[in-house]
């Protein structure tokens, strides 16, 4: 991956750059930061550029062969050491090149990943994961080899606080290891490291991110609003991983309530919306509009569904369950309408309205319009 796909970071990456420039290239580096800072595609990019053909001024440049192979995670001289669960038996000789195409697609779907997505991508939540002693034989058999097709031959081990004393065996190596070849250690616990690895590498350390570089990454890659994404930014406490199950939280909330509202409304039930609406008064002004901006997402979505669109593949499970359910009642002349009063709705709760009174208006305008559907459509039949 190059440095431009790692989300904020900038001075470091510059930093990370410039040593390459500069040629100042520690054959044994620990890129340390907590979880969800990015320490592992920080290391990645850093391999890459590494390695790149043409590497421009402040990045690899993503075409060379190198960096094609990098993005796959399948350059010759790029290996590869993590964790993984070894068969429970005596003498087991299970490595980590046993696991790569679990590990080269739970990275490629989520960079970000840390220790439990991993165990959960294994299907291994229960068990113990390690990086065992035939793991670190196999990592000194392979870099000993001298076959290269790159100007560096790379290690990166994700995870070495999961190395147990079993590390004491790749010490040599980390002290001297053939020429060209770079040990990149990612690890996000200082005090779980073997002292004696710890002493042999030179400390890259990673930071939190930015609470503005969070901001960033929501309001692109998750489309969240700015005041929203700046909020939840917040919360995360500079934590990738953290920012992004704090929007699917607040994602299933909203699909919950807007599932139950539309089921409620749909059979008019006055005692189950009555209770309904004590839930949603509960909430705060922007828990509110939140839930309306996601009831105007739905809508569109339904609308979409009923009259043919690819973009649907960006529901989730529960959401397209219910979209495939709802979507006949989503007709094209009461599309506006259903915006209108969700939106109405949101004017309302931004200025102070009464919320139990701006959602009791909104649920009858909507069993209303629900009522309106279901005649045309029984009409149609
Ligand atoms: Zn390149």
């Amino acid at each position: 991956m190059k440095f431009s796909e790692v989300v904020g970071q900038e001075a470091l990456k510059q930093n990370l750059i410039h040593t390459v420039q500069e040629g100042r290239i520690s054959h044994a580096q620990l890129f340390l930061g907590p979880e969800g800072a990015g320490a592992l595609p920080m290391a990645l990019a850093y391999a890459q550029y590494l390695n790149c053909q043409q590497p421009a001024e402040d990045d690899s440049c993503g075409t060379c062969p190198s960096c094609l192979k990098y993005a796959k995670l399948i350059h010759p001289d790029l290996h590869l050491s993590f964790p993984y669960v070894r068969a429970d038996k005596e003498g087991d000789k299970t490595i980590a090149a046993d696991y790569l195409k679990q590990f080269r697609e739970a990275f490629l779907e989520d960079p970000y990943l840390n220790y439990n997505s991993w165990m959960q991508a294994l299907d291994a939540e229960k068990k113990q994961a390690n990086i065992t002693k035939a793991e670190c034989m196999d990592i000194i058999g392979k870099l000993g080899l001298h076959t290269f097709e790159g100007k560096y031959k790379i290690l990166i081990m994700w995870l070495p606080e999961y190395l147990r004393d079993s590390g004491n065996i790749l010490l040599k190596i980390i002290e001297e290891p053939p020429a060209g070849t770079v040990f990149l250690l990612v690890a996000e616990r200082q005090e779980m490291l073997l002292g004696t690895i710890l002493s042999r590498t030179q400390l890259v350390k990673v930071p939190r991110l930015e609470t503005d570089d969070i901001a960033v990454y929501l309001r692109n890659a998750l489309e969240l609003s700015d005041k929203e994404a700046h909020s939840v930014a917040l919360l995360s406490e500079g934590n990738l991983r953290a920012a992004r199950e704090l929007v699917q939280h607040e994602v299933s909330i909203n699909e919950q309530l807007f599932i139950d509202f539309m089921r409620l409304t749909f059979k008019g039930d006055g005692l189950g919306i009555a209770e309904w609406l004590e839930k949603i008064t509960e909430l705060g002004r922007e828990q509110q509009k939140n839930f309306l901006q996601y009831g105007i997402h739905i809508i569109r979505e339904c609308f979409l569904m009923q009259y043919g669109s690819a973009k649907l593949v960006r529901l989730r499970d529960a959401e397209l369950d219910f979209v495939t359910k709802f979507s006949p009642y989503i007709q094209k002349q009461y599309v506006a309408d259903f915006n209108r009063f969700l939106n109405d709705a949101i004017y309302y709760v931004e200025r102070n309205a009464n919320g139990k009174l701006v959602f009791h208006n909104l649920a009858n305008e909507i069993e209303r319009l629900l009522q309106l559907s279901k005649r045309s459509l029984a009409a149609t039949v």
